[in-house]
């Protein structure tokens, strides 16, 4: 135990959603627990700012409830009565010449619904056509993980997979459907599509009974909806205010600016399980942290250059290397209202009834996702500008994996980009009245094929180090919710490691 204090001492490298939430789940533990964020602010990819005087995310926006961490850990820290829901999840896709709604039967762009697909216009007659042929065809034998291009694209066609997989993969990866893994970006439907035939089936296996649509009438169930709801929330003034209240709430001390930058093992008493010692800060001004137990809660790249001075820890550090990363930026652009044309019955973003739209690579846009912020979150539906002009409030999405050097752009330049982008989709008329560019270098972890494989390789070789434990968007899911399931899971490995007197064993 860490001589300096009777509470063993738990470091956790790493002050983003997952650090922080792994702090807080050891906030009622005898032990003492130190955060080190490398950068001067805490949270990682959450963050929130000013646009035109409104605070708007800069990185995530969006929690998915169907899974209970992310609203769980809303509740434990107080902030429930912050939740707020979207007004519509309905989505579009930009293709083909126009703005197209988004089936609403389908799971991650494979659709279930073939007439709808057909009637939605996202993809041609032949696609339509082709897609059907899904209903028909033998079952398509896979032998191991594949990439989910080969699958779906196996079943439906190539414009199912260019046009609504690859974007829907695109906004939640950056990645492409030719390199992520089937098993890992679409866990339940890899499974479910070993007990159907079609992939449609096995998609319609997976959503909600459709919703009876009226004699003549028209389907309006929006998209992304549950019974009872939509599968998204998020905090009135942002997602980005969670990391202070978690940070707080978990009694941590949490030190910004202090980048780790060598983890080793160091001996104890003769005999006994090592301990570890955390060399903190730049060259000229290094400090030494001992610690009983560590947590990583950092991307791949940085956890395997920690982990590659221990003995016994390669086969982790071979995998992390072969994760690799996309980065992205998001355009914030602010428009007054009238800029949005009159076409519209009503003007404005909310006449189109989308939340947004996506733009598939095979497009040849440089923005992949748009959000329209005021119409997706009723908290913004008011923001109004210094003169007191209502404002639209518009995210734009930029980079795939691959495009770095469109990221290389000067701001003006992207912001420019992007605007014009999105005139041509919505003819928005005029500049912005304000716009925000926010970098994310090494954003999104890629799941690419072998992924699995390739996590199972990393918790197994971690599992040889005593009182060390990983967590993060790295290994089971890059959205919040399942970067909080590793940092519980993390949490209760070194909780558990103490608790039996500092032997090990993780398995
Ligand atoms: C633009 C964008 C939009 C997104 N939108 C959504 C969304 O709407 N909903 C959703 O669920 N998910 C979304 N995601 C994904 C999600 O936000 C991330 O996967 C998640 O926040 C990652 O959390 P993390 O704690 O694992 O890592 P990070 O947020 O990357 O935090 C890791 C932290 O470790 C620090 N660090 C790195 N190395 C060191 C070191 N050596 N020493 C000390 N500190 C170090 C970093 O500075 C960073 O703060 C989005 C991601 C991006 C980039």
């Amino acid at each position: 135990m860490n001589p300096s204090t009777a509470r063993p001492h738990v470091v956790i490298v790493g002050g983003g959603i997952a650090g922080l939430a792994a702090a807080f789940f050891l906030r009622d533990e005898p032990v003492r627990v130190t955060v080190l964020e490398g950068s001067p602010r805490l949270g990682g990819k959450l963050s929130v700012s000013e646009v035109a005087g409104v605070a708007v995310d800069e990185g995530a926006e969006a929690l998915l409830v169907t899974r209970p961490e992310g609203t769980g850990l809303i509740a434990e820290v107080g902030l429930a009565g912050d939740s707020v829901e979207p007004g519509t999840t309905s989505s579009a896709v930009w293709t083909l010449g126009a703005l197209r709604p988004l089936p609403r039967r389908q799971f991650m762009g494979v659709p279930s619904d073939l007439a709808e697909l057909a009637r939605s216009g996202v993809v041609s007659d032949e696609g339509a056509a082709r897609a059907s042929q899904d209903l028909e065809l033998p079952p398509s034998v896979r032998d191991g993980d594949v990439p989910v291009a080969d699958y779906v694209g196996a079943r439906f066609g190539a414009e199912v997979v260019d046009r609504l997989v690859d974007p829907l993969l695109g906004g939640v990866y950056a990645g492409r459907s030719s390199d992520l893994s089937f098993d890992a970006t679409m866990p339940a439907l890899a499974a479910a599509s070993r007990r159907y035939r079609s992939l449609a089936e096995a998609a319609g296996s997976l959503l909600p009974p459709p919703v009876p649509v009226p004699a003549g009438g028209q389907d309006r169930t929006p998209g992304g909806t549950r019974s009872g709801g939509s599968v998204f929330t998020t905090l009135a003034g942002g997602l980005g205010l969670l990391p202070a209240f978690l940070a707080k709430a978990s009694g941590a001390e949490v030190r910004t600016t202090s980048m780790t930058r060598v983890l080793s093992s160091v001996p104890t008493a003769p005999g006994a399980v090592p301990g570890w010692r955390l060399t903190v800060g730049s060259a000229a001004a290094e400090g030494l942290i001992d610690a009983d137990a560590v947590i990583l809660a950092v991307p791949a790249r940085p956890a395997a250059r920690l982990l590659a001075e221990l003995p016994g820890a390669s086969a982790a550090v071979t995998a992390l290397g072969e994760i690799s990363y996309a980065s992205m930026a998001i355009v914030t652009l602010a428009y007054p209202r009238s800029a949005f044309p009159g076409a519209f019955p009503g003007g404005g973003l909310a006449a189109l009834g989308w939340s947004g739209y996506l733009v598939p690579a095979v497009d040849g846009r440089a923005v992949k996702a748009v959000t329209f912020s005021t119409v997706k979150w009723p908290h913004l539906a008011d923001a109004t500008a210094p003169g007191a002009e209502p404002l639209e409030i518009v995210r734009c999405s930029v980079g795939r994996i691959g495009e770095e050097a469109l990221l290389q752009r000067a701001d003006e330049d992207l912001a420019a980009l992007a605007a014009a982008e999105l005139a041509a989709a919505t003819g928005v008329r005029g500049a912005p009245v304000a716009h925000r560019v926010s970098r994310w270098g090494g954003a999104l972890p890629q799941y690419t094929v072998g992924h699995l494989d390739r996590v199972a390789r990393i918790r197994a070789a971690v599992a040889t180090q005593p009182g060390l434990a990983v967590c993060g968007a790295a290994y089971d899911g890059v959205g919040i919710p399942a970067c909080i399931a590793t940092a519980r899971t993390a949490a209760n490995q070194v909780t558990e490691f103490l608790r039996r007197g500092r032997q090990w064993s993780h398995g």
